[in-house]
């Protein structure tokens, strides 16, 4: 049972390689925009080097717990730059609600989203309307605790990701005050957040990869 739940994260983690290199350029142009132009290559590197130190984990015998936290390390090793430090923050904050000889329930899955957005916040120190995911996340969080009746992880995540990405498509209309962004100061007006629009892109795709 543990040895498949470390299975299953490693999928993820695949998925969201996979996920990242679909949206490589595009999440490169908007932060041309809106920032430095290097988020769709962050995603891009900080995602392949966290399904490359989960794979590695898995031939090691490791559980969820152990492979996540690797994972979370190797996406800021990878990734370098601000979202990739935040990334592997909340993969290794995600992975302490994992044990590693222990099954996986509903609940487990979406407390783990709970300490990995808790660990961005925490990190970050962002607020809601600084223009940043932060902006996403936080009303992912709400709904995705509103939506979640105990076993419906899937429908739920589904749910909390249209809503995050309502959530990142508005943070078109506002200035960024955090981060490369801020320097580029009203250029940013038009153009939504990109680690908004990854994160719900992702949420979108895990949800799915779950049902
Ligand atoms: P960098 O800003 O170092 O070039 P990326 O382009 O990969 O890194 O990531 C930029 C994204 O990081 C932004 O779009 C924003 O969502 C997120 N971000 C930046 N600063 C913060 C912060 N303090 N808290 C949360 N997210 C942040
Ligand atoms: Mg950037
Ligand atoms: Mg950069």
């Amino acid at each position: 049972e543990s040895r498949r739940v470390a299975e299953q994260v490693s999928d993820v983690l695949a998925l969201f390689e996979r996920v990242c290199a679909r949206e490589e350029a595009e999440l490169g142009r908007i932060d041309a925009i809106a920032g430095d132009g290097d988020h769709g290559q962050g995603m891009a590197y900080g995602s392949k080097g966290a399904a490359a130190a989960a794979r590695t984990a898995l031939q090691d015998g490791a559980g969820a717990r152990t492979l996540l936290v690797r994972a979370g390390e190797a996406w800021a090793e990878s990734a370098g730059g601000t979202s990739g430090a935040l990334w592997g923050g909340a993969l290794t904050a995600a992975g302490g609600v994992f044990a590693d000889d222990a099954g996986c329930t509903a609940r487990t899955i979406v407390d783990a989203l709970d300490a990995g957005i808790a660990a961005v916040l925490r990190l970050g120190g962002a607020k809601v309307g600084d223009k940043t995911m932060v902006d996403a996340l936080v009303p992912f969080r709400a709904r995705l605790s509103e939506a979640f009746t105990g076993d419906n992880a899937s429908e739920a995540i589904i749910e909390a990701a249209t809503t995050a990405r309502e959530a990142a498509d508005a943070t078109a209309d506002i200035t960024a005050t955090l981060g490369r962004a801020r320097v580029l100061g009203d250029k940013s007006l038009g153009t939504p957040d990109p680690g908004a629009i990854s994160f719900s892109i992702l949420m979108t795709e895990l949800g799915l990869h779950l049902g």
